[in-house]
């Protein structure tokens, strides 16, 4: 059976930093399973079904991809799966700090999946979907940061006339 990797965050919403992300895990795993965490304590702006449409439409030429979404752990999740390894995006060393307590979390409660990390892009080392949105709300261009299905999404959320 080859090998399954899952791609976890909030995708709120996806950005095209995630989306180089998920294509280059997927051009290395069989599989990837994109998993929309979906967290009660965090105020998104798109709900989970919404995230994963948008995470859908911009992955659909993707074959090994499938769009997914999990609540509670993250471990509990990728061994129901079968998976074999997490995958997440690296940016800046603010990344690092969190990314090693949460690796080393993970591996306490399942040793048996492995992270790895991906570097970000040079290009997208300083794009979040924090940004993004804080960026749309104030009708800025966001084309060359978001696909544009996403693009269309945050335009009719933050209409301009508003
Ligand atoms: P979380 O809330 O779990 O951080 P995000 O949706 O913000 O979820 O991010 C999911 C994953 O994608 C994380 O591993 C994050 O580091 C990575 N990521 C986000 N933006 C980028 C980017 N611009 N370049 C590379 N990786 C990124």
């Amino acid at each position: 059976m080859g090998k399954i990797a899952i791609c976890p965050g909030s995708f709120d919403p996806i950005t095209n930093g995630h989306l180089d992300i998920i294509k280059r895990g997927a051009k290395v795993f069989d599989k990837v399973y994109v998993a929309v965490l979906d967290n009660m304590s965090k105020q998104p702006l798109f709900n989970v079904e919404e995230r994963k449409e948008l995470i859908r439409a911009v992955t659909q030429d993707i074959p090994n991809v499938e769009v997914d979404s999990f609540h509670g752990l993250l471990m509990e999740y990728a061994e129901s799966k079968n998976a074999d390894a997490i995958i997440r995006g690296l940016r800046a060393i603010s990344d690092f700090e969190y990314e090693l307590q949460l690796t080393s979390m993970n591996r306490v409660l399942n040793d048996r999946i492995e992270t790895f990390f991906i570097m970000t892009n040079n290009q997208y080392s300083f794009l979040s979907s924090s940004i993004v949105k804080e960026i749309a709300k104030y009708h800025g261009d966001i084309s060359e940061l978001v696909p544009s299905a996403v693009n269309e999404a945050l335009k009719s959320r933050f209409p301009v006339n508003c």
